[in-house]
């Protein structure tokens, strides 16, 4: 038997089956490349899905978790540690967060989300059963976050789902104020929509989404989860003046990026009123916030500012944008900063999907995602290169062409 014969029938053997055959066994990675067991080398222009942050390995991760590791690794929330209340200090300080905000630290987006939604219903009081979410929606797995995903094929098979959920159209503001009332709690949004291809919303949604919240005194909470910790060129997309418009939201969820590759997550009250949404003892987690969880997410944010990668991430996306705008066989561009979509030309696919190209770049040592069967997504390290995503420029019109 081949290594990859005996990789994949090994997995098969003792793990679930619920992310289907992986793809790779991976077994090493370094800035934008990671490599497989048989020592092939790939560009990850997908980060772990918008995760490595810093890339594979960064030196500045490396050392902050291998140095908290041997100092202190877990307390349990009964005690906090020095990391834990730089890191919170330290997304007061990029959020410039009014006094009386808080940081509540966990394991995941789904939980961050979770725990929003908890808050949700706590919200006026309580008694507010609607919480409303927005169609291309992704939000998490877990049976609260999931009921936030819009996506009824990763929903109807655990009905009954948590209840008072309800989807309005992408982009209908007329949907959001008709749907809106005082029996709602909150309206999810994400900033950027990730996973149904990589969209913004059109102009004036955000706003109109803030001030319908505020009329009716429900939440807006932004799930930041993909498009946060300097991905857009930004801390947080709901930042860029474009994206977010100057809106403030009441809560803003975090995970991904943030740990660069260690899991955290983040639920963000802004202000006082919304802080108090969460009294003490109405929610928990184990894990959530330990020593080395929050050192490597320290290490994450201060390289970001270190390195100047919000001005990288900026002036590489546009670069980038503009040259896939330009490349034989893809439609469209969406997205910003770099978290990119890529519309591929049906004319030129000659019927291929994008799941079919995926696999093609893969062979060619590309890794990026098939988001949707029209689009790829690409959310490489904010520290790649213009030389590295280069050599993927020059390649894509072949591997689109088949
Ligand atoms: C990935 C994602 C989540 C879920 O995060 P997990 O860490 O996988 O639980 C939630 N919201 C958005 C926008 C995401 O992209």
């Amino acid at each position: 038997m081949t290594d990859a014969q005996t990789w994949r029938d090994d997995f098969s053997r003792v793990l679930s089956p619920v992310f289907g055959a992986p793809q790779l066994d991976l077994v090493r990675g370094q800035g934008s490349k990671v490599w497989d067991a048989s020592g092939k080398e790939y560009l990850d222009l997908l980060a772990g899905i918008a995760v490595n942050a810093l890339g594979h390995c960064h030196p500045a991760w490396v050392t902050a978790i291998s140095e908290q590791a041997a100092t202190l690794g877990h307390i349990s929330n009964f005690f906090t540690s020095p990391p834990q209340i730089a890191l919170a200090s330290k997304l007061h300080e990029i959020l410039d967060l009014p006094q009386g905000s808080a940081v509540f630290l966990s394991n995941s987006g789904a939980e961050a989300n979770e725990a929003a939604f908890k808050m949700a219903r706590r919200a006026g009081g309580g008694g507010r059963p609607i919480v409303i979410a927005v169609e291309g929606a992704f939000h998490g797995r877990t049976m609260g976050s999931l009921a936030l995903t819009a996506k009824a094929a990763y929903r109807e098979p655990f009905a009954p789902g948590v209840p008072g959920v309800v989807h309005v159209p992408y982009g209908d503001v007329d949907a959001l104020a008709a749907a809106i009332n005082d029996t709602c709690a909150a309206v999810f949004i994400e900033p950027i929509q990730g996973e149904v291809g990589v969209r913004t919303h059109p102009a004036g949604y955000l706003t109109a989404a803030r001030e319908l919240t505020r009329a009716h005194g429900a939440l807006l909470i932004l799930d930041e989860v993909q498009s946060g910790v300097g991905r857009t060129g930004h801390w947080y997309a709901h930042q860029d003046p474009e994206i977010g418009e100057g809106v403030v939201p009441d809560i803003i969820t975090s995970a991904k990026g943030l740990g660069g590759g260690m899991p955290i997550g983040a639920t963000i009250t802004v202000g006082t009123a919304n802080t108090k949404l969460l009294e003490a003892g109405q929610h928990g987690t184990t894990f959530g916030g330990n020593p080395l969880a929050t050192a490597a997410a320290l290490a994450v944010l201060e390289t970001i500012e270190t390195e100047g990668l919000l001005a990288h991430v900026r002036e590489t996306g546009t670069w980038l944008r503009g040259e896939l705008e330009q490349t034989a066989g893809v439609a469209s561009v969406s997205g910003t900063g770099l978290l990119v979509g890529i519309e591929l030309d049906p004319a030129a696919t000659g019927g291929a999907d994008a799941k079919t190209i995926a696999a093609r770049a893969l062979e060619a040592g590309f890794i990026v995602n098939p988001v949707t069967p029209e689009r790829l997504r690409l959310a490489p390290p904010l520290t790649i290169t213009a030389e590295e995503l280069q050599t993927f420029l020059t390649a894509l019109p072949a591997l689109i062409a088949g």
